[in-house]
């Protein structure tokens, strides 16, 4: 039987790996970007015009789904797939994330809050964490067991374990506690995952978290624990949550030190610049989900970069360096294309000025066109990736 996950490149200079993850929905070829379609939607485009940008994998995020619609209604419609016909591999989050950043003062001393670390209500115990919907107010309970049930329901091809997101100001005591709850929680998750109630159709798989925050011992011992459970995919976790370039570097460090002749898949939850893709991939990371490229295209800020050229992105850098704005006044009359350097459909069809005049009129168009853009960008940035390391370059 054909695994899973197969791995016919591996780089001899550093640990990447160039991967083929495969589920009932399709082939991912890693290193992959994973697109946000946070509410089952990529943010302005229909399923066809996914078509035009060459994604490979869609993540959506269970807190949004079970506040709204409802993990049962996505049940009833035959699940994710079905219910949105974004006919690609899908991977749904824990919830942990979404929930624990209602909680944005959890583990940290008092004194040190910030304005937006106000108590907000969100309430955890070793059962699970309580808090208010967004939207009307509702109590709400996530536990391993619920979240686990939902994603179930909802019906996408990879889940993931619940799990605690630990604010990096944390002290070392909270985020060993937090750390040993999420292991916990993860035999949980496994638990209920092996009931067959509510499972779909077709094969789902589960990704465990690994967490331990800021420090080496409790992220190396995470590893491990993680590791040593019967989970088919590994996470790395609360690496993007606040912290600056030079700590998640350190974070993906240590894990890829315990993790790296591991042959199971790889996912590097929410991380922020293109340099952090290279440094990850090298570090043996096959998977990686941010909402830039969407969020960047509907702000009007349009990828234009070189990506035939690495080098380019090695240095720790922000990713709007690699955008242009399209609202600035000398687009105006600029009838190039979007970038000379990509070959999406948008940028051998429509000018800059005439995106700069969508954007400036604020119509809707805009948004569906610079995200078809920025999107098909960031996949031929990952294809060279792959190229790269196939050809032994990286
Ligand atoms: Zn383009």
């Amino acid at each position: 039987m054909k695994p899973y996950f197969d791995i016919p490149h591996s780089s001899s200079k550093t640990r990447a790996r160039r991967g083929v993850l495969s589920c009932a929905h399709g082939v991912v070829q890693t290193p992959a970007f994973v697109t946000v379609g946070t509410k089952a939607t990529v943010k302005a485009l229909t399923p066809e015009d996914l078509t035009l940008t060459g994604t490979q994998y869609i993540f959506v995020n269970t807190y949004h789904m079970v506040l709204a619609p409802g993990e049962n209604v996505v049940q009833q419609a035959g699940g994710v797939h079905t219910f949105s016909h974004m006919n690609v591999p899908i991977i749904t989050d824990s919830g942990g994330f979404q929930v624990f950043s209602l909680g944005k003062h959890l583990g940290v001393e008092e004194q040190d809050w910030n304005e937006k670390q106000k108590p907000t209500g969100v309430k955890i115990s070793e059962d699970g964490v309580q808090f208010r919907s967004h939207i009307d107010g509702k109590k709400v309970l996530f536990t391993p067991e619920f979240s686990i049930s939902a994603q179930k329901k909802i019906g996408a091809d990879f889940i993931v374990a619940f799990d605690e997101d630990i604010l990096n100001k944390a002290s070392e005591k909270y985020t060993k506690e937090s750390t040993e709850r999420t292991h916990l929680w993860a035999q949980r998750s496994l638990a209920e995952f092996e009931r067959k109630d509510d499972a779909p159709s077709h094969r789902q798989r589960m990704y465990g978290v690994i967490h331990g925050g800021r420090f080496e011992d409790l992220r190396k011992w995470s590893a491990q624990t993680i590791a040593e459970m019967p989970f088919e995919c590994l996470a790395l976790g609360g690496v993007s949550v606040g912290i600056e370039n030079k700590e998640l570097r350190e974070e993906v460090s240590w894990v890829s030190d315990v993790l790296h002749t591991d042959q199971r898949p790889r996912h590097l939850l929410g991380i922020s610049t293109l340099p952090d893709v290279i440094f990850g991939v090298k570090k043996g990371f096959d998977t990686f989900d941010c909402v830039l490229p969407t969020r960047y295209a509907r702000m009007g800020r349009l990828y234009d970069a070189d990506y035939h050229s690495l080098d380019r992105f090695e240095k720790p850098q922000r990713d709007v360096d690699f955008t242009l704005d399209i609202m600035a006044k000398k687009y105006k009359s600029d009838m190039g294309p979007i970038s000379e350097y990509c070959e999406c459909h948008v940028c051998k069809t429509y000018s800059r000025a005439y995106l700069h005049h969508l954007f400036s009129q604020r119509e809707l168009l805009g948004y569906r066109l610079a995200t078809i853009h920025n999107l098909y960008w960031i996949e031929q940035f990952f294809g060279n990736i792959r190229k790269s390391i196939e050809g032994g370059k990286m």
